[in-house]
């Protein structure tokens, strides 16, 4: 059987043609990272909605032939013509696509496309074309094509009610030109896939409209400190490869102009830290009780909770080292795996563990974003909260103005930071290593499939990973807080 060209992998090709050679010919060379996957999760849920909201709706199961989806699609399609059709199955031209709803309309068909996203962007018009295009080529003429996304406007009551969830927009007009277009689409892919691999540069196409799962493979051997770890400095990078520079240590005195990016340069080529003189004085400055605090959160494309909207950031969990003085540290720790919302304990608990006075130390706005959701979520908690809100130092921007090391190689995360101030410390080797994977630690804990052990050991994974993100503000603010925990090396 000829190859295929599939939606997705049309797609591929439209971001890379060399992407669409690898998914062909080297799919074992993707990577798929939690955040890719957790996307894929929420719209499998997001199509499990969609089947709920239109109970009398067919659907062609994933676990038949080829042959048999195709057959049972025209069966359907000939049979209840006015019953929306689920995954319905078509393939002309050597191209297959399934469409998520396909319903008679008029004259026509009325395609509908669902996508977990929060508004219309133009690869979904591009995916409308090749669906329509395929459809009518097979007999199929579709005279509304209608993209259903995400409203981040809804806000679920709860009972499985999800009416509105979805926003409807007409795209019929818009994908009319690009429809015209596709053949030439799927000329092009059949010709990629006739030939070798084709020999195409890393670029903006990698990331735009999303991330290529093949970005590991084809990545250069990279040198030991790239251009591209400057920081916020897209537009410099690619000027330094332009000029053959792809090492920050080849890059000449003088070339770069903004100070911090300057200060990264010196810190990498002399092996130096940068502290700038008044860090000490600052952090050292700063009163007892100290609370450092974390949160983790979740955000559900399909809420699950009553009273909450699509998207919005639920924190599920908190960590906040105490520092009565120097020395005197206990930990504080938030943590609500029972699948109930966790909201409102989240912030009761806040009230009750934060004390009345002292700085509440972070590191990123975040926290402080989350603490004012919460005030307004819960009005009667509201200035309670706001008086934590108020107190929120938020380490970063500090951070970032006043600190450099090599080893941080362009990074001011937290996680890059704690071993230049805490040899030893690290992520590594812990289940839950970053945000992405706590949500999904998370999601698999309030699954009732999840048995009570699992959930323990993911309950003890998460609080072990918040608790070290707290520490290492700790370690941070200690550690910096010494007068000379390096050779200065104040450049400014
Ligand atoms: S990483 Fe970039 S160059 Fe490589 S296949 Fe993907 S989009 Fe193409």
């Amino acid at each position: 059987m000829p190859t295929m060209l599939s939606k997705s992998r049309i797609l591929a090709a439209r971001q890379c043609s060399k992407r669409l050679w690898l998914e062909v010919n080297r799919p074992e060379l993707r990577v798929v990272t939690p955040d890719i996957q957790r996307r894929f999760d929420q719209g499998h849920r997001l199509n499990d909605v969609v089947h709920h909201l239109l109970p009398d709706g067919h659907l062609i199961t994933s676990d038949v032939t080829l042959g048999s989806a195709l057959a049972l699609t025209k069966r359907h399609l000939a049979r209840q013509p006015r019953t929306p059709l689920f995954e319905g199955t078509f393939s002309r031209h050597r191209v297959l696509v399934r469409a998520d709803i396909l319903q008679g309309s008029g004259h026509g068909w009325r395609l509908t496309e669902v996508k977990s996203s929060t508004r219309v962007k133009p690869y979904h018009l591009d995916d409308c074309a090749v669906q329509a295009w395929v459809i009518g080529e097979a007999g199929y003429p579709v005279s509304q094509t209608v993209l259903a996304h995400v409203d981040t406007g809804f806000t679920y009551r709860g009972n499985g009610d999800y009416q509105g969830l979805l926003r409807h927009v007409d795209v019929s007009e818009r994908i009319q030109p690009l429809m015209e277009q596709v053949p030439a689409w799927v000329t092009t892919g059949l010709d990629v896939l006739a030939g070798d691999e084709p020999d195409i540069a890393m670029g903006s196409q990698c990331t735009s409209p999303f991330g290529c799962p093949f970005i590991p493979y084809c990545s250069p051997e990279p040198t030991e400190y790239p251009v591209s770890l400057l920081p916020n400095a897209g537009k410099v990078v690619n000027a330094l490869l332009a000029d053959g520079i792809d090492d920050v240590r080849d890059i000449p005195e003088g070339w770069l102009t903004r100070p911090r990016l300057e200060r990264v340069r010196v810190a990498t080529v002399t092996g130096k830290p940068y502290v700038a003189r008044e860090l000490a004085d600052y952090l050292a400055g700063l009163a007892y009780p100290r609370y450092y605090l974390d949160f983790e959160s979740i955000q559900f494309a399909v809420p699950i909770w009553a009273d909450t909207h699509p998207y919005e950031q639920l924190p599920f969990q908190w960590s906040c080292q105490v520092e009565e003085g120097a020395e005197l540290l206990h930990e504080e720790a938030f943590l609500d795996d029972s699948g109930r919302a966790p909201m409102r304990a989240c912030a009761e608990r806040l009230i009750a563990k934060l004390g009345d006075s002292g700085p509440i130390l972070t590191y990123s706005p975040f926290e402080r974003q989350v603490i004012r959701a919460l005030g307004r979520r819960y009005p009667d908690l509201g200035q309670s909260l706001d008086a934590l809100a108020e107190r929120i130092v938020d380490l970063l921007p500090v951070i970032r103005q006043h600190y450099y090391h090599p080893a941080m190689r362009g990074s001011f995360s937290i996680k890059a930071v704690l071993p230049t101030v805490a040899p030893g410390s690290t992520y590594d080797g812990l289940d839950v290593k970053d945000g992405v994977a706590a949500q999904v630690a998370f999601e698999e804990a309030i699954d009732p499939a999840t048995d009570a052990s699992r959930r323990n050991e993911i309950r003890q994974s998460l609080l072990t990973y918040c608790a070290l993100d707290t520490l290492a503000m700790v370690q941070l603010v200690r550690f910096l807080s010494n007068p000379a925990p390096f050779d200065k090396t104040d450049t400014q």
